[in-house]
Order: C-alpha cells, then structure tokens, then sequence
C-alpha cells in the first residue's frame, strides 16, 4: 500500500491561543494535528492528531486505523530529547480515530533552546511516514531559594533507610508506567484546593541547609499551598488512585492516574479519603490537608508527572489536549 503526503501546507494559527493547526493529505487518508506551539519550560507540548479516510476523488479506502502506530519526538538543538507514544483518545467511527501524545518540557531549558517537533506514524502496518511541526519556547523566570532545616527535617532529608528507599522505589514504578488504556480525563483539570495562597511555586530552585552545616541543592516539583489543618483535598481530575499510603518524606500521600504516563500527586496530608484502586471524578475529596513527612507547616504540595518528569500543574488548568473543539 503506497501512500504519499502530497501536501504539508496549510499551517496556521486558530482561534485557540497556543493552539495551532496542521493538515496533511495523502492518497486514501488525512490527518488533522492540532498542538501548542509555544509554551514555557517545565511546560509539556501535547499534540493532538485525527486520522480519517480521505474523500479525495469520490474515491472511498478500506482503510482503517486500528493499528496505527505513531509516536511524538521533541528535538532541542538538533538533537533527540525525548520521545512518547500516541495513545487512542477516541475511536470516533469505523474510518476516524483521534489520538493524542504529550511530553514534558524541561524547566532547565530557556528561550534560547532551538526546538521542534517530530510526529512518525504507519497506518495498518504501512510504510512509515513523518512530518516535522516548528516549536518555540518562551521565556521563563524561576524563584531561587534557601531552605533552613531544623533537626527533624535534617534527618528526613538525610535518611537512606530501606524503607524510604522502597517507597522510592515503589513511586518510581507507578509513574514510569504508561498504561495506553488509561484515558480518563482529556478536559481541563480543576485546582486540587479553594485556597490560593502558594508559598512555593513550581520549579523553585532550592537549596537545602541541614543542621550539620551541609547543604544539597534541588528543584521544587509542585505547588504547595498554604492551608490550615484539615482542609479539604480534591483529585485536579478523574482517574485511577494508584498510590495512598504514609511515607517518610511526603507524609499521607495520593498519586492519581489521568491518562497514559500523565499522574497528580498530593503530599504531606493529615488523613485520606481513598485507598488504591479507587476511581475518583474531578473535584472529589481524596483527603485533608496537614503536615506529615517533610514540612515546615501545614501545607498542600500538588504535583504532576508525565513520563517520569514534573511537570507545572497550571498547565493542565487549561485545555491542554483541545477538547474544546472536538
Ligand atoms: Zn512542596
């Protein structure tokens, strides 16, 4: 089966801020990608991307898209950074299937980082094809910090127990998993609190001073917010609780699963209102607020991940993943 992209034409920008477009026609199939192609670092660059029998000619294919592979590549200066799958976000009829691929944009990366994007797919198994969308990256300033710890923090920060090396071990194997099945929520997410006051933002640079008179430097991953004991803690959207336990350095935690290799992660809460295995809707309380684990006070540390990496939660706030114009 011989396909040909006769023309990658056709960019341009749509009523979406951020959001811009780019058609592709071959003999017996179209494809529609829509994506954001500006954001900051520590952002992600989802793309969104429609097969569907080309009516081209009066001329009507067999063709249909359940194989389909594709994947999503994010080049910085000329070289591969990192790659994602495409996962099925709708099988909309016999001859449509939309899909959708995210990936994290490090936060050590600036305005200047020469970028773009890469999408390779096969339709039923045919010969690989691939078209390359422009990428820019905006500017960003991120707050630096010191962080004095007392005693007690000193030795959570300090503990190589095999017990706190387990639950890292644990987490790490919950958020490397990309289950391709795990599609829940493609609208935008809610914030996990009514509270607005943060008092650390995401991606603060941070170095930590122990009581020993050493330091380590590291980078803040979420937000936390400040709120009182006992407030209430929300799931940012539906998914799947996959973690909801105590651990030594995050206290009462929750993690969620949104959609393949994309998580939200709640820290140091006084008690919990799920247990693992639940499925959660968007908004539902998940927990109260508190300060277990490494915490200076009572606070709400909100985190993302997607593919391993943290990602700014604001991001999602907004239609990350166009269901707007579906
Ligand atoms: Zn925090």
């Amino acid at each position: 089966m011989k396909k040909k992209i006769l023309a990658s034409a056709l960019i341009f920008m749509s009523a979406f801020i951020f959001a811009r477009e780019a058609f592709f026609t071959g003999d017996d199939y179209c494809i529609s990608a829509e994506y954001n192609d500006k954001a900051f670092p520590g952002d992600a660059v989802f793309v969104k991307m429609t097969f569907s029998q080309s009516t081209k000619k009066g001329k009507s294919s067999k063709l249909e898209f359940s194989n389909a592979n594709a994947f999503l590549q994010f080049f910085a200066e000329g070289k591969l950074s990192r790659e994602s799958t495409f996962f099925t976000v709708s099988k909309n009829t016999k001859s449509s299937r939309t899909f959708l691929a995210g990936i994290p944009l490090s936060t050590w990366w600036t305005e200047d980082t020469k970028c773009f994007l890469k999408i390779i797919y096969s339709t039923d198994g045919a010969k690989k094809m691939e078209f390359e969308l422009p990428f820019t990256l905006e500017k960003k300033e991120f707050v630096s910090e010191v962080i004095d710890l007392d005693e007690s923090n000193s030795n959570i920060k300090a503990d190589s127990s095999l017990k706190r090396m387990e639950q890292i071990k644990k987490l790490n194997g919950i958020l490397e998993t990309a289950n391709p099945s795990a599609v829940y929520q493609t609208t935008p997410f809610l914030l996990p609190t009514n509270a607005t006051r943060r008092t650390a933002f995401f991606a603060d640079r941070r170095e930590y001073k122990y009581t020993n008179g050493k330091s380590t430097t590291g980078l803040h991953y979420g937000i936390d917010f400040g709120i009182p004991e006992g407030s209430e803690v929300s799931a940012c959207a539906e998914g799947k609780v996959v973690l909801a336990e105590t651990r030594v350095t995050t206290g009462w935690s929750v993690v969620i699963e949104h959609l393949p290799g994309l998580y939200s992660l709640y820290y140091h809460m006084s008690q919990l209102k799920v247990k693992e295995g639940d499925t959660v809707k968007a908004g539902q309380v998940i927990g109260f607020s508190g300060s277990t684990g490494l915490a200076t006070g009572p606070h709400l540390h909100w985190e993302m991940r997607l593919n391993m990496e943290a990602v700014n939660p604001d991001f999602f706030t907004g239609d990350f993943a166009f269901s707007g114009k579906n």
